[in-house]
């Protein structure tokens, strides 16, 4: 599998892996072609996921800027199209509290703000005609141990003060009678905005929707090369070179090694992995007691998360291998099932149909950064830690802004560049470092 940390590109036309979203989704729509031919635009954008969709339709709808997007393999052939489909009020892995202490109340409530705006704009996206088999709505955020409920319960206290949200305290009782008899879960907070729903055809709709407002997306355009030539970003593609005044890298986990100096040990490209099982029998469903199909995560320091799909399937995720030369490896969906199998003791005979993993975009500072060069010709979004289905909409609305030179909110997601890791090389020996923490973090503490 591609390795965003050894390869120098994701591939060019590969198609989409074998994820239950591929399966289901039927077609995928029309696009405007490969680059075939050399190409001078205003603006070129890098990577065609929900960053780099949600940038052009902005750019074309508000600042009337008709991007190209140039996407080495299929529409969300990265994260957007083989993710969870989680709708999360929420984006990177930065508590508020943290923020309040480092920053101060009034950049807090702005960065929840933003992550509200994000839901919003999904919700006001979806409302214009994207059909995405959107699930009811409600978010559980699950204590995995029962002195894990006090700091839950903090969280939601924090929330309702601070910004009104409204948010359900549910014990262990509540929970397992009300939504689902999960014997890993002592208690839950639910949050009423989160929701589940088909990501790649939220993807396919963004595509729709920008190429309506005049954005062209070339799928199977790798950029394998790119200079600046001191007025121009000449970007080469195997077809056809592309130049622009200005480039927006939408990359993402995706981003291939040494891409570009802006970005270079900013980000730690982390594979989650889910399988989705069989359709559960109305037997099996009632043994479980799953009545719930709100999306599902838990407290653990190395997460799982899980929902039940429309056709009574399970979708279960958590992390997967180290590196893409494992990633594929039969023991990563094998734990996610017997870790399931603890948790609804109920499916012991049930197996997967499907099996994936995806590169999740860690930021040393668990905090995504929609940032740019000092010549305001490269510009970025990246590093949203595994919660960007929702943030990345109103990041790349925010990129929009920027590269429109219109002034955005200040903030540290958009007036602080990614910060680098320390020893970047080394990235991934400080991932297992942490993989082993949290290991024995989650069984004892
Ligand atoms: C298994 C998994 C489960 C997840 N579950 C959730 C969830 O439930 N909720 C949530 O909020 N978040 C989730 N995430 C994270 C979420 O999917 C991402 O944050 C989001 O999709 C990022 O979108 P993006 O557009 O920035 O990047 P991507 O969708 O990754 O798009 C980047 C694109 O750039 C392209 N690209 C890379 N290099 C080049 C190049 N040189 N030339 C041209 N194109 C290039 C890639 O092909 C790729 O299509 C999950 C991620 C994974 C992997």
């Amino acid at each position: 599998m591609y390795d965003p940390l050894h390869d120098l590109t994701p591939g060019c036309n590969e198609p989409y892996p074998a994820s239950y979203w591929a399966d289901v989704s039927g077609p995928a729509p029309a696009h405007d072609g490969a680059i075939n031919a050399d190409l001078t635009a205003d603006v070129v954008i890098i990577g065609a996921g929900y960053t780099g969709l949600s940038c052009a339709l902005h750019l074309a709808r508000e600042h009337g800027i008709k991007a190209h997007v140039l996407e080495a393999n299929q529409t969300a052939w990265g994260c957007s199209g083989r993710n969870a489909g989680f709708i999360l009020p929420s984006s990177g892995r930065k508590p508020f509290s943290q923020m309040a202490a480092q920053w101060g109340d009034e950049v807090m409530r702005g960065i929840h703000q933003e992550m509200l705006a994000g839901v919003d704009t999904v919700n006001a996206l979806i409302n214009e005609g994207i059909e995405c088999d959107q699930q009811a709505k409600g978010y559980l955020k699950v204590a995995h141990k029962p002195s894990k409920m006090n700091a839950l319960i903090e969280q939601a206290k924090l929330q309702q003060s601070r910004f009104g949200d409204q948010i359900e305290v549910l014990s262990q009782q509540q929970l397992r009678s009300q939504y689902m008899d999960d014997q890993n879960a002592y208690g839950a907070i639910r949050y009423r905005q989160g929701f589940g729903l088909n990501p790649l055809k939220l993807a396919w709709g963004y595509q729709n929707l920008a190429r309506q407002a005049g954005a062209k997306v070339h799928c199977g355009s790798a950029v394998v090369d790119w200079h600046s030539d001191g007025k121009q970003q000449v970007l080469h593609t195997a077809q056809g070179i592309v130049s622009a005044k200005k480039v927006v890298i939408a990359t993402n986990g995706y981003t291939p090694k040494g891409f570009h100096g802006l970005i270079n040990g900013r980000t730690l490209p982390v594979l989650s992995q889910i399988i989705v099982t069989e359709p559960l029998s109305d037997a099996q469903l009632a043994a479980c007691n799953l009545l719930t199909s709100n999306v599902v995560m838990d407290t653990r320091a190395l997460k799982y998360y899980y929902r039940k799909l429309p056709d009574n399937r399970l979708l279960f995720g958590g992390r997967g291998a180290i590196s893409g030369k494992s990633a594929a490896d039969p023991y990563y969906a094998q734990r996610l099932l017997a870790v399931l199998k603890t948790s609804f003791p109920a499916l012991a005979s049930i197996n997967y149909s499907y099996a994936w993993s995806g590169w999740v975009c860690m930021a040393l500072d668990d905090l995504p950064h929609i940032y740019q060069n000092q010549q305001q010709s490269v510009f970025y979004s990246m590093g949203y830690c595994g919660s960007g289905v929702s943030f990345s909409v109103q990041a790349g609305k925010r990129l929009a802004e920027k590269v429109a030179g219109r002034s955005v909110p200040n903030l540290p997601l958009y007036n602080k560049a990614l910060p680098k890791f320390p020893l970047a090389p080394l990235r991934r020996v400080g991932q297992w470092g942490y993989f082993h923490y949290g290991k024995i973090k989650d069984q004892w503490f």
